[in-house]
């Protein structure tokens, strides 16, 4: 979801950007006005996760999976190591893809399912492998439901996923060797991959690797190796500006708690519905629910969009309802979904 603000901006700009008398999508990306927006837009961005000067941002294409392969052509060579966690979907693809380029994929733990709830194992259970090159984890899995409430540090050098939570609380960029998120889930449209890496990594990604996949050649460039995806990119720098505007990750972080807590407290109380994820490793982002009633999934569905409650269908894979709760999610919105579910049990009671 987009910040209505940030769309009304866009569309009140969009036939005539600073005055060019064209559309930022029809300016090239080495006009002066667009390379100005660009900068500011890693400025604002730095701003908001206070990334430490010896962090390079990097604005790429191909989405979180083609992270998935420039990850380990970047930072380990064909025949190394590296440790991943396998908590959902999205570490499980991180890890099929990283067996393409890597002579050994360590999986360091896996999510446990229990009645009590899928939960993330300690870090203390965890089969480190100290010769990994690195080790990576899905802070957030957006289809499972699953977040850490922690960072698992440890000697080796960390890689987070953070696609479907970047910027929705503040974070110690320290802790991380290099962070990526596609923006598509907490950002902005589709098309832009952030990179946030630790300058002392960028010497050279190993033989073969694509140049638009290699960190050194791109950050070189700074970021206009080839032409970026300049749309996403003026639209996410217009939402770094809006959440500033609404006073940092701190209030974003605030407004997300009460969204998420409000929904689980009513799933928690009515049997109707169900989360299958432990408390203490809920994702504030993403909230998957099933119905007890299985075949009334379909008309909640259709009710739901009838009601003007969008994209609440759970991934193919896992099925049952998902709410995503990103940052530009109102708090009205969750009401609006709480009201509706009550109204949905009371007229199948
Ligand atoms: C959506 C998502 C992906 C995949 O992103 P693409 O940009 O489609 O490649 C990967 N990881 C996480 C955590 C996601 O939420």
């Amino acid at each position: 979801m987009m910040p209505e603000p940030v769309l009304q901006a866009a569309a009140a700009e969009l036939p005539n950007w600073r005055g060019r008398g064209v559309s930022v999508m029809e300016c090239s990306h080495r006009a002066k006005p667009f390379v100005e927006m660009a900068h500011q837009a890693e400025a604002d961005l730095r701003a908001l996760l206070d990334i430490p000067d010896e962090y390079a941002v990097l604005f790429m294409h191909g989405g979180a999976c083609g992270q998935f392969s420039a990850v380990p052509m970047n930072l380990s060579r064909a025949d190394a190591k590296a440790d991943y966690a396998m908590t959902g979907h999205w570490s499980g693809r991180a890890i099929s893809e990283a067996r393409l380029h890597l002579g050994e994929v360590g999986t360091v733990c896996e999510l446990e399912r229990s009645s009590s709830g899928a939960r993330i194992p300690p870090l203390t259970q965890w089969r480190l492998n100290p010769d990994a090159d690195y080790l990576h984890y899905t802070p957030n899995e957006t289809i499972d439901g699953v977040e850490f409430h922690w960072i698992p540090e440890s000697e080796t050098p960390l890689v987070a996923d953070m696609s479907s939570c970047i910027l929705s609380q503040p974070l110690d960029v320290r802790k991380f060797a290099l962070i990526y998120a596609s923006a598509q889930k907490n950002i902005g449209p589709a098309g832009l991959t952030l990179v946030i890496v630790k300058r002392s990594l960028l010497s050279g990604a190993r033989d073969g690797t694509p140049s638009i996949l290699d960190y050194t050649k791109v950050c070189a460039a700074d970021s206009m190796l080839n032409t970026p995806p300049t749309f996403a990119w003026y639209m996410s720098g217009q939402v770094f500006q809006w959440l500033l505007e609404q006073g940092g990750l701190e209030e974003i972080q605030r407004r997300n708690a009460i969204k998420a807590d409000k929904l689980y407290n009513y799933i928690d109380a009515e049997d109707f519905y169900s989360n299958e994820v432990a408390g203490e490793c809920r994702s504030r982002m993403n909230v998957p629910f099933k119905l007890a009633d299985a075949d009334r999934e379909a008309s909640f569905l259709e009710e739901s969009e009838d009601a003007g409650l969008l994209n609440l269908k759970g991934h193919r894979s896992v099925g049952g309802m998902r709410a995503s709760l990103y940052n530009a999610l109102p708090e009205a919105a969750v009401d609006a979904l709480i009201e509706f579910m009550r109204e949905f049990v009371r007229t199948r009671a």
